[in-house]
């Protein structure tokens, strides 16, 4: 059987397979892999899963209410997402949604590895446009190590001009896209294109332009192994029940190409055509075992699923399986497996704050301080009075004339109290006021009060806060 791809597809070494069950290939740097693009299941998946990344080219062009959708406006010290503003006292709730994000990730790597690396990670999936742009320009791996090998001409300088400009062009659309998440996105288009874009604008374009650039077009896989922090860590969130992509040994050995007078009974399903590692955009033999390198993309079973249907075999000699199922073990429910129990755990706590971050924004939010030296003061006329400072902050895109109003104790006056406050859009203001109590109406030293502040012209917009009523102690 003739493959054009299956010929060795790592530059510099000979592929000498080795059969001993220790055998793990990590590419460090040292090989250059040109992987086979071929048809299947799991590449029609990766490529719906990338095109998810579409939404971040388009997404700075949204607009919403009057401004831009998506907008982390620094300057202003705000961030707009659709109809959400989200001010500096919220940032705990871009805490919890990075928690969020973060335990998602080590849910899906304890249930199925490094699927995030495999199907969503923007470094996979540049690399596999780069890869693609390449493969299109310059042919399969074979015709792409000849060209490499070739010496210059007016045909090889041409086909490189036109990659690298591909290449450049997507990663400064990456970088002046990232650009517009942080600035209204028409002003920073006009900006680049008329050189007056602020310093720190050209250096997050050049930043950006440099790193997708090296890390897409040259060091590719090199990035996984070397820079990314989650490929080192993701090995303590795996279990032998996290299923992977894994080569079905007992089916697949001993492999064998059939040569003539050989009998299939006496090998197994694997015919030792190499595809599934000429496919793999890191270069792994997944027959020696599941490895650190394997992003979990897939293409190795698309590849070998290929081949069983060529031989008539069943599909699945490589396939999405954990440890424990290639031994036989019976399988383990999902919910029942203490890791994903955690981590669900802790997920819902991260989700549930944030639901309650999202229904609690208002266009105001108020905080009391109560003057603590001295808790209280006794007047001439016997009274007491606190001191408070009320720390308004306006989120609304409109000033706010604010009223603030006191209940819990009677015969309670707010001394100095103005009929209304103006706050300009966007700031806060302290507010300072004094409580006054007739010593004759406490009963307890501490007592719980509310303040009350609301704008004067729309009701919905206002605020209350639990504070206390400080006094001496009663006998
Ligand atoms: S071994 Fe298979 S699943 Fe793993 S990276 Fe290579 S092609 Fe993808
Ligand atoms: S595992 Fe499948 S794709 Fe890989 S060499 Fe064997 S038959 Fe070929």
């Amino acid at each position: 059987m003739e493959y054009s791809e299956q010929e060795q597809v790592v530059e510099g070494k000979a592929q000498a397979v080795d059969l001993q069950d220790d055998y793990w290939h990590v590419n460090a740097g040292d090989e250059k892999v040109h992987a086979s693009r071929i048809k299947g299941r799991f590449r029609t998946y990766k490529w719906l899963t990338a095109s998810l990344w579409l939404f971040y080219f388009f997404g700075p062009y949204v607009r919403w209410d009057g401004h831009q959708a998506v907008l982390f406006d620094i300057v202003n010290r705000k961030f707009h997402i659709f109809s959400i503003t989200l001010w500096p006292q919220d940032v705990w709730m871009l805490s919890l949604a990075l928690i969020f994000l973060a335990l998602t990730l080590f849910v899906t790597t304890a249930i199925a590895g490094r699927i995030f690396c495999g199907y969503f990670c923007f470094q996979t999936v540049w690399t596999d446009v780069f890869t693609f742009i390449e493969d299109k320009l310059e042919g399969p791996p074979s015709k792409r190590r000849k060209l490499d090998a070739a010496p210059w001409t007016g045909r090889k300088i041409l086909i490189k001009i036109v990659k690298h400009t591909l290449w450049i062009v997507i990663a400064v659309l990456t970088g002046v896209t990232f650009g517009a998440y942080f600035a209204d996105a028409h002003w920073l288009w006009v900006q680049y294109l008329t050189l007056k874009a602020p310093l720190v604008a050209w250096l997050t374009l050049l930043f950006f332009v440099v790193c997708t650039y090296v890390f897409a077009g040259f060091m590719r896989e090199q990035v996984c192994f070397w820079l990314c922090p989650y490929a080192r860590i993701q090995g303590v969130m795996y279990d032998p029940e996290t299923i992977l992509p894994t080569y079905d040994k007992k089916r697949a050995e001993p492999r064998s190409r059939l040569k003539k007078g050989q009998k299939s009974e006496d090998f197994g399903d694997c015919v030792d055509c190499n595809l599934c590692v000429a496919v793999c955009p890191t270069g792994i033999d997944l027959r020696h075992g599941q490895q650190e390198g394997c992003i979990t993309c897939g293409l190795c079973i698309d590849a070998c699923d290929s081949i069983m249907d060529k031989v008539n075999r069943p599909k699945g000699l490589i396939r999405y399986a954990s440890l424990d199922e290639m031994e036989g073990k019976p399988k383990v429910k999902l919910f029942t497996r203490p890791r994903v129990i955690i981590y669900v755990s802790v997920l819902f706590v991260a989700f549930t704050g944030i639901l309650y971050g999202l229904m609690n924004l208002g266009a105001m939010s108020v905080s009391v301080l109560h003057e603590r030296q001295p808790l209280f003061v006794r007047l001439s006329d016997g009274s007491i009075q606190n001191k408070y400072i009320i720390k308004v902050v306006n989120k609304a895109e409109r000033k706010l004339n604010v009223s603030i109003d006191v209940e819990g104790l009677e015969g309670m006056e707010m001394a100095g109290k103005k009929s209304l406050t103006s706050i300009p859009k966007g700031k806060v203001l302290p507010i300072t006021v004094f409580l006054k109590v007739p010593l004759s109406t406490l009963t307890k030293s501490i007592n719980s009060i509310f303040f009350k502040v609301s704008d004067s012209e729309d009701p919905n917009i206002s605020s209350k806060y639990k504070s206390m009523f400080m006094g001496p102690k009663i006998d």
